[in-house]
């Protein structure tokens, strides 16, 4: 029901991404007076109570917004690597056989085995299905005879933004795509 709700992209002062927010946390920050500068395509107005005169308050929420402050994230440092990440990165299509796959059928799968010392970090993981990786097991593409259909790479912080939020605006995405380094023709 909610799902189509659309969030508010916040970045910093200097206009790099900080997270994803809700339109109710972006209207506190409008609130607060601590939204410096806002740019977007789109603006949702959030309608609040009424005064002694009858007048209801009302808040123009703009799609991309910069608030004052530190904020957590640095732009730069690789997101975190989540399942949800990873197959998003992937299209949720299992690296191996080609095909696409409802989440409780994909698995992350190391190219490297951790027993063999393969680190659990993008670079080394894929989306599979279960069934490839279990044929796969513990052993190297190569050593298995079933190639990758496209290379891991880590996303960049923007990157990770858009794959984290399924019902991004067009704006949204335009802007945080900038960020996104030319991956070429990933897919074979
Ligand atoms: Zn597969």
């Amino acid at each position: 029901m909610n799902t189509m709700v659309p969030r508010i992209l916040h970045v910093d002062a200097g206009g790099a991404p900080v997270d994803w927010m809700t339109l109710r946390s972006a209207v506190v920050q409008y609130v607060q007076g601590k939204v410096l500068w806002e740019i977007g395509d789109r603006a949702f107005i959030m309608r609040g109570g009424r005064n002694q005169h009858g007048v209801q308050s009302e808040i123009h929420v703009a799609s991309i917004i910069a608030t004052v402050g530190q904020h957590r994230r640095s732009f730069g440092t690789t997101p975190a690597l989540t399942n949800s990440a990873l197959f998003a990165r992937d299209r949720h299509v299992c690296l191996y056989c080609g095909d696409r796959f409802p989440v409780s059928l994909l698995s992350r799968d190391h190219v490297v085995p951790q027993s063999w010392g393969g680190p659990d970090t993008w670079d080394n993981t894929v989306t599979a299905c279960k069934a490839c990786n279990s044929r796969k097991g513990a052993r190297t593409p190569d050593q298995a005879g079933i190639p990758l259909i496209a290379l891991p790479y880590a996303p960049n912080e923007a990157e990770a933004l858009i794959l984290a939020n399924r019902n991004i605006l067009v704006d949204q995405n335009d802007y945080l795509a900038r960020m996104v380094p030319d991956r070429g023709e990933r897919w074979q």
